[in-house]
Parts: structure tokens; C-alpha cells; sequence
């Protein structure tokens, strides 16, 4: 995360003949990126949108668990694509093109169906938000690349986050063995947007209301982390993803008070207030 991606115009179109995602200037190291539709676009809770997304079956199984988007602007005709390197690089094209790259989490991906599917915080601001609020089937978006949620399996899991987190917590949970012990502290607005989250039976899943409180203003997910007595094993997991202020207090709490080393955390900042996700 660092400086906001500045708001260029769209560039030029792709030479005629050329499909839009596939750039006339790439080069034989480099390959276009994949390109989704939107098939549907659904209000699963007042400020979350599932949007599912069709493409080949190769493009979806790549699309995750962890994603990076690229982001057209709304109702660009022709979204000026970057290419992606042998190494995983993003090469974009010279110049303005208004295509932004934001991390995203592929809360299901299903290649033989061909279907992916996002949740997307509807913040309000941002290329991310505001594609998703303005996202109609038809509508496409960029895949840069995928990568790991950075979670273990445990005895004993701790998991904490906020509405942006959900998807990764549900995989999370969704995947944990059914013996599995645990805690998984959730920060939303309201009941209106708590979400089922299928855990095993040794999992307590607990809802923390801010209300009014504005996103990433709030301490509950540290103080909940704070009231918590570290469990008596070492077969312990904590993964943690909110706002990068939050995050910070409760790894280190984790660090310190809970004693974990680094291959028993992972505790990222999935976004920073009052500041836009770099690209
Ligand atoms: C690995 C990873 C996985 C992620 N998975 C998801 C996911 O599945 N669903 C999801 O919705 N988000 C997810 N996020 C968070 C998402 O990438 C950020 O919220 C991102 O900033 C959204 O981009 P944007 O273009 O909408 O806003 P930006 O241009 O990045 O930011 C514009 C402004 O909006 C503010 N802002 C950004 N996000 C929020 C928010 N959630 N609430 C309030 N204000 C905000 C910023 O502080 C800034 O002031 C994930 C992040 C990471 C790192």
C-alpha cells in the first residue's frame, strides 16, 4: 500500500482485430492477462455486493484464493490491459490507461463451471468500490495474479477481521478440519451484515458491532485479541486481516503477550484508512 494510483484517461484502443485483452505491444515474455465477465452482481448484506464472474477454466482456478484485480473504469469500452511478465511482473502499458490493480479474495472459485466469485466492500470511494458499485453483467475485470491466504491448519485457530476479511475467514473456515478448536472474531457494522459462516463445531464464531463508529476507527477486534487468554498449546494458529492499524496492535500482541513466532501468525493489513491500496 502506498501512494493512490493517479486517475488517468483511458488510452488509445487496441488495433482493430485485436481483441481488447490482448495488447499489440506484448512482447514474446510476456503474456496478456486473463479477463473475466460478470454474470451476476447480488447485495448480499446493505454494504457488501457478491459479484460472480464467468471466464475459462484456467482463468478461474488462477483467480485465488487471493486475487489481483484489475480494475477498469466503470464503463471503459475498452480497458487498456497490462501484460504479466515471466516472473509475475506487471507490465503496463505506456502512458494513461485508468486501469487500477487492488487485492481482492475469490470468496468460491468453481473452474469447471467456470464461475468465481467476489465480495466487494462497498466503501463508497476508490477504482475497486466504485467498479463494483457500478458493476452490471457484461461488465469485465482484470486477473494479475493469485496468491496464497497464508493460513495453516492448527489444533487450535484464531482468526480475526473485519467485512473485508469475510471471504478469506470463510475459506479459512470452510477448509479447517472438523476438529478444529478455536475462535473466529468478526468486525461488522451491524447484524445487517453478518453473513453465515459454516465453522466446525469447535469453533466459536463471535460478531463485534462497531455502529456508528466509521470503518477503521474502531478498537474492538484489538480489545477482543487483548480480553483473550493465549491458549495452552502450541499447535496454534492466529490469522488476522483488517484495517493495517488494527492489525498492527493485535500482531503485536500476538508477538508479545501470545508469544507466537512467525510460522504461527500471519497479520496483514488488508487496507489503510485514508489511504488508497498502491497501483
Ligand atoms: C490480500 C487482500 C485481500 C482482500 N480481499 C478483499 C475482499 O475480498 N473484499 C473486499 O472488499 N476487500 C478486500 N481487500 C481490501 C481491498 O483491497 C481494499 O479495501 C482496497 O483499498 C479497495 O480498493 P478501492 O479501489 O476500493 O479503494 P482505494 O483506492 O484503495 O482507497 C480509497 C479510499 O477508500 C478507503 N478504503 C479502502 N477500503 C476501505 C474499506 N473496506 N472500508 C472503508 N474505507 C476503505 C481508503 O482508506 C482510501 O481512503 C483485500 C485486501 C488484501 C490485501
Amino acid at each position: 500500500m502506498s501512494t493512490p494510483a493517479p486517475d488517468p484517461a483511458p488510452g488509445p484502443a487496441a488495433a482493430p482485430g485485436t481483441p481488447p485483452e490482448v495488447r499489440a505491444d506484448v512482447g514474446a515474455d510476456v503474456r496478456p492477462v486473463e479477463v473475466l465477465t460478470v454474470a451476476t452482481v447480488v447485495d448480499v448484506t446493505p454494504s457488501v455486493r457478491r459479484i460472480a464472474l464467468t471466464g475459462t477454466p484456467a482463468a478461474v482456478a488462477a483467480a485465488g484464493p487471493t486475487v489481483s484485480l484489475l480494475v477498469p473504469r466503470p464503463g471503459d469500452p475498452a480497458p487498456q490491459w497490462p501484460a504479466v511478465a515471466r516472473d509475475g511482473r506487471i507490465v503496463w502499458p505506456p502512458g494513461a490507461h485508468g486501469v487500477s490493480l487492488r487485492s481482492y479474495t475469490a470468496r468460491r472459485q468453481d473452474p469447471e463451471r467456470g464461475e468465481v466469485e467476489i465480495d466487494f466492500v462497498l466503501h463508497g470511494d476508490g477504482p475497486a468500490a466504485t467498479w463494483a458499485a457500478a458493476a452490471t453483467p457484461g461488465a469485465r475485470l482484470g486477473v494479475a495474479g493469485a496468491s496464497p491466504l497464508g493460513d495453516r491448519p492448527a489444533a487450535h485457530v484464531l482468526l480475526a477481521g473485519d467485512e473485508t476479511a469475510l471471504p478469506a475467514i470463510g475459506r479459512i473456515l470452510a477448509a479447517a478440519p472438523p476438529g478444529t478448536r478455536g475462535l473466529a472474531l468478526l468486525e461488522v457494522a451491524d447484524a445487517a451484515e453478518e453473513q453465515p459462516l459454516p465453522a466446525p463445531s469447535g469453533v466459536e464464531v463471535r460478531w463485534l458491532h462497531r455502529g456508528a463508529t466509521a470503518p477503521g476507527e474502531s478498537t474492538l477486534l484489538a480489545d477482543a485479541v487483548a480480553a483473550l487468554d493465549p491458549p495452552s498449546t502450541d499447535d496454534l494458529f492466529a490469522w488476522v486481516a483488517a484495517e493495517s492499524a488494527a492489525v498492527r496492535t493485535i500482531r503485536a500482541d500476538l508477538r508479545g503477550r501470545w508469544r507466537l513466532g512467525r510460522p504461527q501468525h500471519h497479520a496483514i493489513g488488508y487496507w489503510r484508512r485514508g489511504r488508497a491500496m498502491a497501483g
